[in-house]
């Protein structure tokens, strides 16, 4: 029988323990084909999560508690579920019953069918405010837009379903800073997709605020592409060309001056010769910026160790 690992995450959450247990009993109940493990994480929790969880596995044995020995943050906490989960399919979710855990259902059929990667991506985000709702579309816009061959999905947060091997090749992406809805399509694999509309939090309160999701929306930037890098120097080329003109065309109108003075009386030439200096100026050191960038990007790029292929399989005749 195939094992299930359900990864949780949980930060002063003792509202939410008993309530997000018992829910996600139910749903484990009806899958009979699959044995379960839970794997919660306590990161770091300053109320009684801890306590809870260690009085919860007395009446659900297949919990597993991994006590973090200090608060680490939601992407840490997930990876260190991750390292520690042991089922043939791993199922990050949160514990505030956000991510509804009757989504499991469906995930698990599609991964019956052989998918790798089930992503539970959110219908729509009318519950989120106004201002969420349109930074996080024009987020993933941006994001589309510069990612090359990653392609990131709109919308789907952690809550997702994937198989041993892919969660295997995401414990060993070794970078510090991780950004788990990046890595799982860097990885790849055959990957699906289930809907699901997002409930409110019952209980307890939302750890992100508007500088935890900058940090994660720059942080998903940073570890998709490194294309942003080569800004200055698009930058560099344009101010270039720009100096350029301003050049040609003030040595122009100087030449025009100089047979016919009765003409264009009004060209400042002093003031317009120092704007072209700042402008030469300008450039050089855009040009610098720009080749300076390019290697750090690229020396960020080596520091991350990432694999640069993942061979899913390789089929041959036998001699
Ligand atoms: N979480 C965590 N460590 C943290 C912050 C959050 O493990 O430092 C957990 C939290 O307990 C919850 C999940 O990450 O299970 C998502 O957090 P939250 O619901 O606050 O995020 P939101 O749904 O508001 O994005
Ligand atoms: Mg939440």
């Amino acid at each position: 029988m195939k094992k299930v690992s359900i990864v949780v995450p949980m930060y002063n959450e003792e509202a939410m323990v008993e309530l997000f247990l018992s829910t996600l009993m139910e749903v484990i109940k009806k899958e009979k084909d699959y044995e379960f493990e839970i794997v919660a994480i306590n990161d770091g929790s300053k109320d009684e999560t801890l306590n809870l969880l260690y009085e919860a596995m007395k009446k659900y044995p297949m919990l597993r508690v991994v006590n973090l020995s200090r608060n680490f943050g939601h992407e840490s906490a997930v990876a260190a579920g991750l390292s520690v989960a042991s089922g043939d399919a791993v199922i990050p979710i949160d514990a505030d019953l956000q991510d509804p855990p009757e989504v499991i259902s469906g995930m698990l059929e599609l991964f019956a069918k052989g998918y790798d990667v089930v992503n539970a991506r959110r219908a729509s985000r009318k519950e989120d405010t106004f201002i969420k709702r349109y930074t996080a579309n024009k987020f993933y816009k941006v994001l589309d837009r510069i990612s090359g061959k990653v392609k990131v999905p709109q919308n789907v947060g952690h809550f997702r379903l994937i198989s041993r091997r892919v969660c295997d090749e995401v414990v060993k992406l070794t970078e510090s800073s991780r950004v788990f809805r990046v890595q799982v399509p860097y990885v790849g694999y055959k990957t699906g997709e289930v809907v699901f509309a997002r409930p409110k939090r019952p209980k307890g309160e939302s750890h992100y605020n508007f500088a935890s999701m900058f940090d994660l929306a720059f942080n998903s930037i940073i570890s998709t592409t490194i294309k942003p890098v080569y800004w200055p120097l698009k930058l560099a080329v344009f101010l270039a060309i720009m100096t350029g003109l301003s050049f040609v065309t003030e040595l122009t109108l100087f030449l025009i001056n100089l047979f016919n003075n009765s003409l264009l009386v009004g060209v400042n030439h002093p003031l317009w010769l120092v704007i072209n200096m700042i402008l030469l100026v300008g450039t050089f050191l855009m040009f610098a910026l720009g080749l300076i960038a390019i290697y750090v990007g690229k020396t960020f790029i080596e520091s991350q160790k990432r694999p640069f292929f993942i061979i899913e399989s390789i089929k041959e005749n036998k001699k």
